[in-house]
């Protein structure tokens, strides 16, 4: 899985690709739908019309320019010129349409296209529904600034609202499968509704990474939610108009009975969606806690907790050294030997345990302490010259000096060396490592700085 980093956000690719591949099948479903619907009404035919016994179908001026808006969206990668000029006569369409509703509301006159084709009986108007009119203009806007790459908050706003209404229209299609009016069906018919919806959806969707769909997605915690969690929220309120409905009007509850039905149900729903939400989150969050204890696994030394030798290894080859400000102290515990052999291999590792502890305490944020080796410790001080290198050997020591140890005093011997112009990892280690040897021959519990 490929990901790609933009607005600060990681996406996943692979649902990137999905989102294109939907926009691509909306565009085709919704030109397939216009020609079908258009052709139908041609041939006098109107099946569409009377879906669940409702206005529910759509008009043949909306299946128009639903033909142009679903070429629109099919144009857009390759061809924006065209791809614009679908989604102008889209606008023009709707505005004359809208120009149609203003000037005639009775639709007295017959519409351009009843009068393009023999009449059949009964066939319905061409003229689209005044709602319809002002999604079609909304939609042709988030089009053209789609493929302009313009003014994405009005993008997003215009998406908004073409998403609401259609919404508004399923949600009482809901009521009306349960048996209820159909005053907004009137206003926007459910299949008109459909289209518009999937238009819109497949607008965002070609250009995923950009507005609000960019954190569905995202390849994170909020992208899964958002994918997961928006189609369900959205659909919750029509469910709730059609519970309602169907308790009231087809099972014969009372109106207090079937709202109290509805509310178990939206209540039911919404506590769903938080205990997956819950679900989700305690898996990520366990995922998360394995990852950096595997982590810490792979770089820290069980003992002390100090970074480990691979560590330490891997720090030295990615340090970038500045001559003189780059230093390297290399410790070596006294005599430890013979604390073994006196009290014991258990109370020689306590000895190491708190060892770390001390070296952890006395370190700047900055410099890293890592366990080299058996009783061996390095300190790496990536901003620290010859001046810092005393006066960290020194704390060391002192607190190695003062520390309240258990069985006797344990003192540290340290050799450091300060990077040179061009100086390998190798000969830094080694001139450390003969200072500590230094300090270790001149009497132990000591500090040498080679300055050879
Ligand atoms: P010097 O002052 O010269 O360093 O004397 P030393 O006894 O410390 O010297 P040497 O390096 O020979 O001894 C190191 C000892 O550290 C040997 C080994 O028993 C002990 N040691 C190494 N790793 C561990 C460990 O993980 N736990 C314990 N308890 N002892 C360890
Ligand atoms: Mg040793
Ligand atoms: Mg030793």
């Amino acid at each position: 899985m490929a990901h790609s980093a933009e607005n600060g956000i990681r996406f996943n690719a692979s649902v990137v690709r999905g989102f294109v591949v939907f926009s691509r099948v909306a565009g085709w479903v919704a030109l397939a739908v216009g020609v079908l619907v258009l052709a139908l009404w041609v041939a006098g035919v109107g099946p569409m019309d009377t879906i669940a016994h409702v206005q529910a179908g759509m008009h043949a001026a909306s299946a128009l320019a639903c033909v142009f808006a679903g070429s629109a969206l099919l144009l857009a990668g390759r061809f924006p010129a065209a791809s614009m000029a679908m989604s102008l006569l889209v606008a023009l369409l709707g505005g004359h349409e809208l120009w149609l509703h203003a000037s005639d509301p009775t639709h007295a006159q017959s519409h351009w296209l009843d009068v393009s084709f023999p009449d059949y009986a009964g066939r319905p108007s061409a003229h689209m529904t005044g709602l319809a009119t002002l999604s079609y203009l909304l939609l042709a806007g988030v089009g053209l600034l789609v493929v302009a790459k313009r003014a994405l908050w009005l993008r997003e706003a215009a998406a908004l609202a073409v998403i609401a209404s259609a919404l508004a229209s399923a949600a009482t299609y809901g009521q009306v499968l349960a048996g209820g009016g159909l005053a907004l069906l009137e206003k926007l018919p459910i299949l008109t509704a459909a289209m518009q919806l999937l238009l819109v959806l497949g607008w965002l969707s070609s250009v995923p990474t950009t507005g609000l769909t960019r954190v569905a997605v995202a390849d994170s915690l909020g992208g899964a939610f958002a994918r997961r969690l928006i189609l369900p929220s959205l659909l919750l309120p029509s469910l709730m108009t059609f519970v309602l409905r169907t308790g009231r009007d087809w099972l014969g509850m009372s109106e207090s009975l079937s709202l109290a039905l509805a509310s178990v149900v939206a209540g039911g729903t919404v506590a769903t969606m938080i205990i997956w939400v819950g679900f989700l989150l305690d898996r990520v969050e366990r995922q998360r806690r394995t990852e950096v204890a595997l982590r810490q696994d792979a770089h820290s030394d069980g003992l002390t907790g100090l970074a480990n030798r691979r560590a330490f290894d891997a720090a030295m080859s990615n340090s970038k050294r500045r001559p003189g400000e780059f230093s390297l102290l290399m410790l070596d515990l006294d005599r430890f030997k013979d604390f073994n052999d006196g009290f014991g291999h258990q109370a020689g590792d306590d000895v190491l345990r708190e060892a770390g502890r001390i070296l952890r305490t006395v370190m700047r944020s900055q410099d890293m302490a890592a366990r080299y080796g058996g009783e061996e410790f390095v300190i790496l001080l990536p901003e620290g010259g010859e001046r810092q290198v005393q006066l960290a050997g020194q704390r060391i020591l002192d607190a190695f000096r003062g520390h309240a140890w258990p069985q006797r005093v344990m003192t540290v011997s340290i050799g450091a060396a300060v990077a040179r112009e061009g100086e390998s990892s190798d000969d830094l280690l080694r001139r450390a490592d003969a200072a500590l040897y230094r300090s270790k021959a001149s009497g132990r519990d000591r500090l040498t700085v080679d300055s050879t």
